[in-house]
């Protein structure tokens, strides 16, 4: 076959055809003519799984039922109920190119929303860094904006920087402050735990550092499913930052102080948890010392849900290990032996302390030993006195209050043992509390986490046994 056919079968066509020039005689494209893919100045990132992450790119974006849309609701991508609140064209995003600001309109029937405030139909306000966008109601949240190329970008250290995006602040506590993480590649979400290094240890760098790095290196080895996981770590000459596993309903402390106190039912459940993390802890000669509602997570919002005991030995990275500075954190859940310092080492025992007070808490809303005042607190706290006021009280099991009693025992070596506890009617007498347990954490077995030895993913590796 001639040459001529293979390139061009069709000779009219090869025809119309110009002839090829030498390079000398062809006019280049300028430069700036070339035409380069576009940027995205910001993105999108879904908080329904269905969704998809969003690079904006051009100057408008629309989203709404409509095909037209950039991004169009369907009964495939969204709940099918939610589906009829949202208008044709629901919202409208702008990015003037001139002074980088972005604009949200408001053009739906049922409202847009930024960060759980109405927009107003017709109107239109800034969108900045984190703000989360909610369709037809407040809480119905699809997306959180994130610029891209701004400086927020520099919050992460290289490496991490690499593999998560980093967004909203989720808490703050006297170790530094909590964000929410999304992994790049498949828009997962975790958190982000930055301390600061100043804030630790005082004394020879070198010392703090190597003892910083003990901790982590503990906090590293630890796999419970009833304990957060620490998915990785990176440091900066300013601060340490931990990935987590992300929890997204939020803490026991706001579960308590929303509902004021919990069912019997439901406490025992998230009690039988965190019994069964402690004592893999203590097991592995890891006391916690810093036990209260802040540091117990909450996988979900159901009133079911996995619940995970968070920053065990963080206490030590911090200024005052004992942790009974106001700055980090609320003191009424210490032992006395960690007040008193008569005693001149504590061990596991504190923890059983700090979870009689936990337990007294969930059950009544209250605390057994408060005041405004540190010095009387801890004056009550050394007394071991406190009440159960018989109003908050009388529906509660007996067994309930006397587990409470065994473990709020002034003197540690009178105290109950993590044992015992687990061996107490309260929790025995109800056989399917562990069964249930089990259920959650089989519930929330990531597929996604790398296998252990024994294939089986991270979350399954301990078992409540
Ligand atoms: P402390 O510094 O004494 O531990 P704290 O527990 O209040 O006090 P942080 O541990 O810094 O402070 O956490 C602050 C808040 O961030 C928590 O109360 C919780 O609401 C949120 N948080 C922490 N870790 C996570 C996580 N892995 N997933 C979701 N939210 C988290
Ligand atoms: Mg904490």
């Amino acid at each position: 076959m001639a040459l001529a056919e293979i390139f061009h079968p069709n000779n009219s066509d090869a025809e119309e055809l110009a002839d090829t020039q030498t390079p000398s005689t062809c006019t280049f494209l300028d430069s700036q003519e070339i035409q380069t893919p576009k940027q995205a100045w910001g993105k999108l990132y879904p908080t329904i799984i269905r969704l998809k992450t969003v690079d904006l790119i051009e100057r408008q974006f629309f989203l709404g039922r409509s095909k037209e849309c950039d991004v169009s609701l369907t009964s495939d991508n969204f709940n099918p109920n939610c589906l009829k609140t949202i208008s044709k064209t629901h919202f409208l995003i702008t990015h003037d190119e001139n002074d980088e600001t972005v604009y949200i309109t408001d053009l739906s029937k049922n409202g847009t929303f930024i960060n759980e405030t109405q927009i107003g139909r017709g109107k239109k306000t800034i969108l900045q860094n984190d703000d989360e966008i909610a369709v037809g109601g407040k809480k119905v949240k699809v997306y959180i904006y994130k610029p891209v190329g701004k400086s927020e970008d520099t919050y992460l250290p290289t490496e991490l920087r690499r593999e998560y995006e980093v967004s909203k602040k989720l808490g703050e506590g006297g170790c530094g402050e909590v964000r929410l993480l999304f992994r790049k590649n498949d828009c997962k979400e975790f958190a982000v735990k930055r301390i600061l290094k100043s804030k630790t240890e005082s004394g020879k760098s070198l010392n703090s550092l190597t003892r910083i790095h003990n901790e982590i290196a503990i906090l590293k080895t630890v796999s419970h499913p009833n304990i957060l996981s620490t998915i990785k770590t990176a440091e900066t000459d300013e601060a340490v930052f931990m990935v987590l596993e992300y929890m997204n309903g939020g803490s026991l402390q706001e579960r308590i102080r929303f509902s004021e106190k919990l069912p019997e039912r439901i406490a025992k459940l998230i009690f039988y948890q965190i019994l069964i993390g402690v004592q893999y802890l203590h097991l592995r000669g890891i006391t916690h010392r810093d036990l209260k509602p802040e540091n117990i997570l909450l996988k979900t919002d159901n009133e079911e849900t996995l619940v995970k005991i968070a920053d065990f030995g963080l206490s030590k990275l911090i200024v005052n290990s004992t942790v009974m500075t106001t700055t980090c954190g609320t003191p009424n859940f210490l032992a006395p032996e960690i007040i008193d310092n008569r005693y001149q080492k504590y061990t596991q025992e504190v923890d059983i302390w700090s979870l009689g007070v936990i337990l007294f808490y969930m059950l009544s809303g209250q605390l057994p030993f408060q005041s405004d005042s540190l010095h009387y607190l801890f004056r009550l706290i050394l007394s071991g006195e406190y009440s159960m006021d018989e109003t908050l009280w009388c529906l509660i099991s007996n067994d309930a209050k006397d587990l409470v009693k065994h473990m709020l025992v002034v003197d540690p070596e009178k105290r109950i043992k993590i044992s015992d506890i687990l061996s107490h009617p309260w929790i025995t007498n109800d056989s399917s509390i562990k069964r249930n347990a089990e259920d959650l954490i089989n519930l929330h077995v990531d597929k996604d986490d790398p296998p252990n030895e024994d294939g089986l993913p991270e979350a399954k590796r301990a078992r409540l046994d």
